[in-house]
């Protein structure tokens, strides 16, 4: 008989979903190991802390449902919370829960092998830890694999080089320095205007131009916080069934049935408001049509020429690569407005390319542009990346990358067949990105936790995703993202931002609320599409019910279409 492992489960990450993982299993009263590569809790909120870095949810839903005494003690002061303020609020929670001692930091898991014989996992961190687990759970984080390009002669420059994804805890002076900013997604839209209020001078290099959003930061009223405590847990009770985890109501017309003032006095309002307001409040086909979204496109457009005031300047700011919001809609506090600092200037990279990084600067066709500094704000390998990062080998040693080398394949985007016992937070198939995300892992750690709780009450220890379930959800993803345009850019949502990565759409846009009744219904229907086997090999595999399989083939679109399937909201 093998020996039993060391743990019931490992829980590789401590951000949001680590920390609730790791409490919800030990609740449970399975043993449990998290861990961690940095040296503390906060995930993303550890890792991303550059200069303006801060959450485009709004204060009151970036945060755990179910802590009701910790939820009305949180001082909630801003419209959106901040990095500082986010890494607090989790390390207060891992503190309140008691979390700490149950995590290993400062370790970078390596390698997760399943061991066919013994039936369990080996999880390595490099030589700092080996340890073996019957679950793991990967809390990894869907953007959390950061991405940097390789420039030719990066390694000559001579100056410092940070990236906003590891940016460092001790404050970085910039007075005084000349600042070159590679990128322009969330991240560079966020550091931007706190870099140019503090650098000598700032040159952005734009590959793509993006439709930002306005944030429209601002103090929250109090009497509006007490208002909102006083019914929160009714508030997150909504929250938990509406497509995106945040309960504002979804544009209920289309932009045919509206008169071209009446689309023009929706927009205002929506930009007037920002944030999600604008994201998922002008029309119901404004990412699934295309006459839709080129209004709100020309509209985004419009107000880059009143905003910005150089027109040759406001010209390659204006996006024409994309169609609106199928690209992650990057969110700003004065973005447009620091291009009419005498000490910013652009420069567009389709035009004038990167050619190579020198001692002195970053050289692009026109010339060298001399630099102290350079900041990297190129994004993630989204959803997958930091997944593959971890060096999965399954059943017969199969490698999680071979696996997934025409794509990712995962039942529920929690599971991946041949790959026993292990399951995937916010991962590929999952909505998490296109979610105010911490609904979304609520929902996840629920779940897999409530699945564990069922193969022991059942005495199975095996739990594993059948194929059959796999494609259908697989194809089912592809199905509900081609109802809408988002496949047709080059985004991070569709893996085009790594070279080399298969290109096809990694979340669910299907929406959370549609999401959330799949899984209770498989949960319900004693797991159908995973099969459970005992300690002594039985085999439980339910089928999946015909209504389950088959879906996408059938077109079916859980009502979508009426619904606005895709809207982009945070993530
Ligand atoms: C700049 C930025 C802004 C964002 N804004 C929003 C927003 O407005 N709204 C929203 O809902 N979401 C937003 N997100 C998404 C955000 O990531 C999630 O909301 C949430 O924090 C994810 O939590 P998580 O626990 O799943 O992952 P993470 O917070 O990413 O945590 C994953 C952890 O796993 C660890 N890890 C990874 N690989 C390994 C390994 N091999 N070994 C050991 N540890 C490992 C990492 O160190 C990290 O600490 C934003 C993300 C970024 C980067």
């Amino acid at each position: 008989m093998s020996p039993a492992p060391d743990h019931d489960a490992v829980v590789i990450g401590a951000g949001f979903a680590g920390l609730y993982m790791v409490y919800r299993l030990r609740q449970d009263g399975f043993r449990v190991l998290g861990v961690e590569a940095g040296d503390g809790v906060g995930g993303t909120w550890y890792w991303n802390r550059y200069p303006g870095a801060r959450c485009d949810s709004e204060s009151m839903y970036y945060s755990f449902s179910f802590l009701p005494d910790l939820e009305q003690e949180w001082p909630l002061e801003e419209r959106y919370p901040t990095q500082p303020v986010i890494l607090r609020y989790l390390q207060t929670v891992a503190e309140r829960l008691d979390l700490l001692k149950h995590f290993v930091f400062g370790a970078r898991v390596t390698s997760v092998r399943f061991d066919d014989q013994a039936g369990h996992w080996t999880v390595r961190a490099g030589d700092q830890l080996a340890v073996t687990a019957r679950y793991v759970i990967t809390a990894t984080g869907a953007l959390s694999a950061a991405n940097w390009p390789r420039f030719p002669g990066a390694g000559l420059f001579e100056g410092e080089q940070y990236s906003t994804a590891s940016w460092p805890a001790e404050p970085v002076s910039l007075a005084g320095q000349r600042v070159g900013l590679i990128g322009t997604g969330s991240s560079g839209v966020q550091v931007l205007p706190e870099l140019a209020r503090q650098a000598q001078s700032v040159t952005v290099f734009q590959r793509t131009a993006q439709f930002v959003t306005p944030a429209r930061q601002e103090p929250l009223d109090p009497r509006f916080v007490a208002l909102w405590k006083a019914n929160y847990q009714e508030i997150r009770r909504r929250t938990k069934f509406t497509p995106g985890g945040i309960p504002i109501p979804s544009p209920v017309r289309s932009s045919g049935e509206l008169s071209a003032a009446e689309r023009t006095a929706l927009c205002e309002e929506a930009w007037r408001r920002g944030g999600i307001w604008f994201l998922d409040g002008t029309f119901s086909d404004a990412v699934t049509s295309q006459e839709a979204n080129a209004i709100v496109a020309g509209f985004v457009r419009a107000k880059i020429g009143e905003i910005v005031t150089d027109p040759a300047t406001a010209e390659k700011l204006k996006p024409w690569t994309h169609a609106w919001g199928t690209k992650r809609v990057p969110v700003g506090s004065d973005y447009y407005e620091t291009y009419n600092r005498p000490n910013v200037s652009l420069v567009d990279l389709r035009q004038d390319p990167v050619e190579e990084i020198t001692a002195r600067g970053i050289r692009t066709r026109s010339g060298e542009h001399p630099l102290d500094v350079i900041v990297y704000a190129t994004g993630f390998d989204a959803l997958t990346g930091s997944i593959e990062r971890l060096r999965i080998e399954g059943r017969n040693g199969e490698r999680l990358e071979d696996a997934w080398a025409s794509g990712p394949f995962t039942y529920l985007g929690l599971m991946i067949p041949r790959f026993p016992n292990l399951f995937t937070i916010t991962g590929p198939g999952s909505p998490g990105v296109v979610t105010n995300v911490p609904v979304a892992i609520e929902q996840h750690v629920e779940w897999i936790a409530d699945l564990l709780g069922y193969a022991r009450e059942h005495g199975r220890e095996t739990i594993e995703a059948e194929p059959g379930a796999a494609a259908e959800w697989t194809a089912h993803v592809q199905a509900v993202a081609n109802m809408t345009l988002f496949p047709t850019a080059d985004s991070w949502y569709m893996g085009a931002n790594i070279p080399g990565k298969p290109r096809v759409f990694l979340p669910y846009i299907g929406g959370l609320d549609v999401y959330r009744h799949r899984c209770d219904e498989i949960a319900a229907g004693g797991y159908p599409g995973v099969a459970l086997s005992g300690p002594a090999g039985g085999l439980v595999a339910v089928a999946a019910p015909a209504e389950v399989q088959g879906t996408a083939e059938a077109g079916h679109d859980f009502g979508l279409r009426d619904r606005g399937a895709g809207r982009p909201v945070p993530g």
